[in-house]
């Protein structure tokens, strides 16, 4: 079976992208980056043909194994969140899933590490990203809620799936000035957070109502 290009036809053209980007922009995201990473970033091959009409709407998708990708919202305000405070040498990402959000990060960091407790999802993604020359990134097949020590200290590290409490481990990988963006707490009660390492100590501002899967311990 043919793949859909990544410039795409119809529903998946680049007019259909240029709509998405302004419909983030009337959302508040306001870093040019970001908005002009969404509009190259083809979102349709993150997902099933069957699903790829669908990819440019500002919502989440079924990406099998009882997931979803990311609203293209949240993974823009969480990428927007993690650039601001300088530079992003390393960075960790848990939870792959599709492989989207990796793919939005990779140009922003040295090197991204990502992580995903999912076997058949991270093959996919890593297919993904040799598909688009995504060359940053490490993959890893493993429970992200113990982060990366082997790679620690990162400049950033961003959870897509929700912890109930804040998980010590990414917090201790965090190098100085690095960033930690992580929806925290029960489903219906998340708030997305960000941690900032700075000399004073830990830095903790709320960055608003998120609903995220939950992040789960092991692997499968
Ligand atoms: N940004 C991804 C989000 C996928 S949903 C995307 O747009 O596709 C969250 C992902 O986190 C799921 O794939 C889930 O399997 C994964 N996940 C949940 N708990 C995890 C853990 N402890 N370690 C690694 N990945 C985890």
């Amino acid at each position: 079976m043919s793949r859909p290009s990544h410039t795409g036809i119809g529903m998946t053209s680049a007019r259909t992208r240029d709509r998405l980007v302004q419909r983030l922009r009337e959302q508040g995201i306001t870093d040019l980056r970001v908005l002009e990473r969404v509009r190259v970033l083809p979102r349709h091959i993150f997902v099933d043909e069957a699903l790829a009409s669908r990819a440019y709407e500002d919502t989440a998708l079924p990406i099998g194994w009882g997931q979803t990708m990311s609203q293209p919202l949240i993974v823009a305000r969480m990428t927007e969140a993690l650039l601001q405070g300088g530079p992003l040498g390393k960075v960790l990402e848990i939870g792959t899933g599709c492989g989207y959000q990796t793919a939005m990060l990779s140009p922003f960091a040295e090197k991204l590490f990502s992580v995903e407790r999912v076997e058949p999802l991270l093959r996919k993604a890593k297919e993904r990203a040799l598909e688009l020359e995504l060359r940053n990134v490490r993959f890893r097949h493993g429970d992200g809620m113990k982060g990366w020590p082997t790679q620690a200290p990162f400049d950033g590290i961003l959870a897509a799936a929700a912890p109930l409490t804040m998980p010590e481990a990414l917090v201790q990988q965090l190098a100085m000035g690095g960033r930690l963006i992580v929806p925290v707490g029960p489903e219906g009660q998340q708030q997305l957070i960000r941690l900032t390492r700075r000399e004073s100590g830990i830095h903790r501002e709320s960055l608003g109502p998120v609903a995220f899967v939950p992040l789960l311990g092991g692997i499968a």
